[in-house]
């Protein structure tokens, strides 16, 4: 068995949800290796559904062991509280199943004012959770840890110096209601990157859960129109304490067109070969899984953008880092021929319409990467797998 990342290879919102849940079921272990409690699943599983955000969807299967790595921020109302909905399910008896790091970070109640504050000022499209702030504080050095939250004397001389650093809130409330959630946190509280390291070595399958998309990457996303973490795949080792040799494989998921979340440049509302290809380089992508096909049925010509014209006259076929080139860049379309039948009941690539497999194809060769699966509904079953990501080749 082998070792899975998925991440968004685009700006988000790719149907990564659906994905998550089909490797999940191929998985033993699940991994959160950034972003917050920003992301979220729905599941419905026996016709009761469940919204999670921070817990991996894992949870739902007995055995499946899920973790919540240092890289994640965690909102500490916000996991307890799928903590209770799943125990109220009759899911979670056995607390060892879900594991988070002592390392990861928390967020506070001033981290959410501090968001809240800000995007009325500088509209960058962050989702108020606090998010960015505790990540700042983390790289500021002066992030409250999970850890900490788990001890008084240590909690209480950390929070004065941070209160002493600027942030208007009382001590003894703040230490008290951290002190409360960090107790209710504990039974599930431990050195994630130790047990994910016995998993691994077990042969067990683990499944690293990005959230949001490459273009949303710090570092190598659309920046400043980025979230605060690194997104792509590379991460996915640091944030849940393995190295990159553990990972196998890293797939990205695509929507058969593109739209992104938040504000910032999107130069085409078409698929973005070179979107694409940018992605394949940052995270080192083994396969795509293409989703929302269904959504491009009735088109008489389908485009796909191969390369950029720039102001300059210069044509490019990579994605400039330059986010002026960006704003300005006007994509150069290949028109490939559409089709007409409905998608959905098709359940093996032979089924889909011959135009849609020359898409796909097309897109494979346009990005250099092959596609694993497709999904063409939201609908579970409404997924065609070409290859399973977890068995070696
Ligand atoms: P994420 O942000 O990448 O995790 O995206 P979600 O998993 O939340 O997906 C966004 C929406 O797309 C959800 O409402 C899904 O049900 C829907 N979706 C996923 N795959 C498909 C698909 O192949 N076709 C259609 N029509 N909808 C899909």
């Amino acid at each position: 068995m082998s070792n899975v990342v998925i991440v968004g290879a685009q700006w988000g919102d790719e149907g990564k949800g659906k994905v998550v849940d089909l490797f999940t079921s191929w998985a033993d272990v699940v991994v959160r290796y950034q972003g917050g409690a920003n992301a979220g699943h729905t599941l419905v599983v026996g016709g009761v559904k469940t919204v999670l955000h921070l817990v991996p969807a894992g949870i739902l299967h007995p055995g499946k062991k899920c973790i919540i790595g240092n890289g994640v921020v965690v909102d500490p109302e916000a996991l307890l509280e799928e903590i209770d909905l799943l125990r109220s399910r009759g899911l979670l008896a056995d607390a060892t199943q879900l594991v988070v790091s002592e390392n990861a970070h928390v967020i506070l109640p001033y981290h959410k004012r501090i968001d809240a504050g800000r995007e009325k000022q500088k509209a960058i499209g962050t989702t108020g959770r606090g998010i960015g702030p505790c990540y700042e504080d983390k790289v500021a050095r002066r992030g409250i840890r999970v850890r900490d939250v788990l001890k008084e004397g240590a909690l209480r001389t950390k929070l004065e110096e941070r209160l002493l650093g600027g942030e208007k809130c009382e001590l003894e409330p703040l230490l008290q209601w951290s002190l409360k959630l960090g107790e209710r946190m504990r039974p599930y509280v431990g050195d994630a990157s130790e047990v994910l390291s016995h998993e691994v070595a077990k042969g067990r399958a683990v499944l690293f859960e990005g959230a949001q998309g490459t273009l949303l990457d710090i570092d190598h996303g659309t920046y400043p129109y980025v979230t605060s973490s690194n997104t792509v795949a590379g991460n996915a080792a640091v944030g849940a304490g393995l190295g990159p040799t553990s990972i196998h494989s890293v797939i990205g998921i695509t929507k058969a067109y593109t739209t992104r979340v938040g504000n910032g440049p999107l130069p085409c509302g078409w698929l973005d070969a070179l979107v694409l290809r940018y992605a394949a380089r940052v995270n080192g992508l083994s396969g795509l899984a293409m989703t929302k096909l269904d959504v491009l049925t009735g088109f008489e010509k389908i485009l796909v953008a191969i390369a950029y014209q720039l102001p300059n006259g210069k044509t490019v076929s990579e994605f400039p880092s330059d986010p002026q080139l960006l704003e300005q860049a006007q994509p150069v379309y290949e028109e490939l021929p559409g089709w007409k039948e409905r998608l959905g009941d098709q359940r093996e690539y032979q089924e889909l319409p011959e135009n849609t497999r020359r898409y796909i194809e097309r897109v494979e060769q346009l990005v250099g990467v092959e596609t694993i699966a497709v999904s063409v509904g939201a609908e579970r079953a409404q997924t065609i797998v070409r290859k399973n990501p977890f068995r070696h080749p």
